[in-house]
Formats: C-alpha cells, sequence, structure tokens
C-alpha cells in the first residue's frame, strides 16, 4: 500500500484496507481481546465497519479503536495517506506540508495527526538491549545558527541548544532521545541502560566517555574529532554522524523549529525510519500502523502537555 494507491481509495475501501492490516490474522476484539464470534453489523442503521462483539463484551468496535486514530474526525483514507507520507519522508514532513498536501482544514488537525502518528511510530519502553558494535554520539539541536552569512554571528542569544544522545548498532538500529546534558554521569547511564554487555562502543575522546569500557566485553575505542580522525579501522561513529544528518536536515529543514517539550516525538520519528530503513515504504507504513495498537489510552494530548 504505498501513496498514490491510498489516495485513490474510497472511504469503504481505506476501511477495508484499514481491518486487513490490524487484523491481518482475523478480527480481535479491541475491548476484550476475543478471537472469535465477531458480525460485521449491516443495514442502514449501523455506519459502516462497525462490529459487535458477541461472544464477549458484547461491545460495538471499528479498527480505530483503542489506536491513536480513535475519536479522529478524519476520514481513515486522510489517515492512511498521512501514515505513508511520514513514514516515507526521510526528513520528515511538516505539519503545514501535510495540511496542503492533504488539503486539510486546518493546521491545527494537521499538527495532530503528525504528532499521533509519530506517538504511532514510538517504541516505549524502548525493546530489547543494543548489541554488537555499538556507536555511541551525542550532539545539540534547536537554538540558532553559530554561523550567519558564513561569518560568526556577533549579536543575540543563541537560543536553547538541546543535547540529544544516539546509540547505533554497526548495520543494525538505533535508539535516540533528548538529554539533559552531556555529563559523564548522563551519557554513561543511557549506554548502561540500552547496551548489552557483550557490546563494544565506540565514541569520540569526549571525556565523559572516559572508563566506559570495563563494563562491556568488547571494550571501549575511540576516533579523535579534534584531531580529524573519523575513523581508524573498524573505528568510526559515522552510523551515529549518519543519523543525526538526518535528524538535523529534518530539524532545520522540515521543522524549522522543535521546541523542547516535543523533540522526543521527533527522535522517535527519525529513529522508526531509520530503524525500518532496509524495508519498504508501503510495509513501513504498514507496520506504524499496526504499532499504533494498544496506543490510545497512553496518549497524552501534546498540546495539554505543552501547556
Ligand atoms: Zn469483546
Amino acid at each position: 500500500m504505498n501513496l498514490s494507491q491510498v489516495s485513490k481509495l474510497s472511504e469503504d475501501q481505506a476501511r477495508e484496507t484499514l481491518e486487513r492490516i490490524r487484523w491481518a490474522n482475523g478480527v480481535v476484539c479491541p475491548h476484550c481481546g476475543r478471537v472469535d464470534g465477531h458480525t460485521k453489523l449491516q443495514g442502514k442503521k449501523h455506519r459502516s465497519g462497525v462490529w459487535k462483539c458477541n461472544s464477549g463484551c458484547a461491545k460495538q468496535f471499528t479498527a480505530t479503536v483503542g489506536t491513536v486514530m480513535e475519536g479522529s474526525h478524519l476520514p481513515i483514507r486522510i489517515w492512511l495517506m498521512a501514515f505513508s507520507i511520514l513514514c516515507s519522508a526521510k526528513k520528515g514532513v511538516s505539519a503545514l506540508q501535510l495540511q496542503r498536501q492533504l488539503g486539510l482544514g486546518s493546521y491545527r488537525s494537521a499538527w495532530h495527526l503528525c504528532h499521533r502518528i509519530r506517538f504511532a511510530m514510538s517504541r516505549n519502553p524502548l525493546k530489547g538491549m543494543l548489541d554488537g558494535v555499538v556507536m555511541v554520539d551525542e550532539t545539540f539541536v534547536g537554538g540558532k545558527p553559530r554561523y550567519e552569512h558564513g561569518k560568526p554571528r556577533k549579536k543575540g542569544p543563541s537560543g536553547k541548544r538541546m543535547a540529544v544522545v544516539a546509540l547505533v548498532e554497526r548495520g543494525g538500529r538505533v535508539k535516540s532521545w533528548p538529554i539533559a546534558d552531556v555529563t559523564a554521569a548522563t551519557l554513561k547511564g543511557a549506554i548502561d541502560d540500552h547496551v548489552a554487555r557483550s557490546a563494544s562502543i565506540q565514541t569520540d575522546t569526549l571525556m565523559s566517555y572516559k572508563g566506559i569500557g570495563k563494563w562491556f566485553k568488547g571494550g571501549h575505542q575511540t576516533v579523535n574529532h579534534a584531531k580529524r580522525e573519523y575513523a581508524r579501522g573498524d573505528v568510526s561513529t559515522n552510523e551515529a554522524e549518519s543519523y543525526f544528518a538526518l535528524l538535523k536536515r529534518g530539524i532545520t529543514g522540515s521543522f524549522h523549529s522543535v521546541s523542547k517539550v516535543h523533540l522526543h516525538r521527533y527522535c522517535d520519528e527519525f529513529s522508526y525510519r531509520w530503524n525500518e530503513r532496509k524495508t519498504t515504504d508501503a510495509a513501513r507504513t504498514e507496520k506504524a500502523i499496526i504499532l499504533s495498537e494498544g496506543k490510545r489510552l497512553m496518549y497524552a494530548d501534546p498540546i495539554r502537555k505543552a501547556g
């Protein structure tokens, strides 16, 4: 299911597509979990796509119940298109662009749509430990550029720069999120929580990482960026830097600015696409839709949270 296919669907076809994705192994009641005895309610009395759980809780449900789509007034076709766009865009898509592309009435609903899909992409708590060669790097995003018109900026505040850490398995998964600072306690804590003891750690020569090698079987290797050393044999932080390059291009190019409150959502989005990069756009989209299950109640309204 790619974007051009989805855009041609009627609302009924879009609903059937969602049901096929969500219930690939048969219809499941989102209220009680029963996998049998459901009937689709027919006739003019009922909205289309309403099911009834006959053998279990006797409640009615649709394919959006229990997902980030529940309670939305947007057509399912728009949801599927939005999932498809966000799952395919390497550098992200702004809410404004999505509003234009989907012809949405308000910026606010486009913004909500984006954040709900980011939430669907998130894996909370981050599952499984990273292993093998794990490259760790930290960066700062946001704030104003240090250079303007090719010269160092002289005037004005620099804005709030926010620290982000990325832990990247060589050729594998990434885990990335905002951190309070880049002290040894914070960075070592991040590595300790998410990397298996059998791994080896590769970083630059930042002092905060010093001594981390004794916790890991594969030890700790460094490259010295200050001496313009970016790779030495098998040692580098290249993949972590590639991840950050995408995230930064997204933040400055697509989103223009990102507040501290929402930064973790953008990290989730970019991590999701990175972790699913070896699959097709269509498969990446379907997986995000499946991941949106069970997230209805966990979803905290980003506007309310931002206060
Ligand atoms: Zn039920």
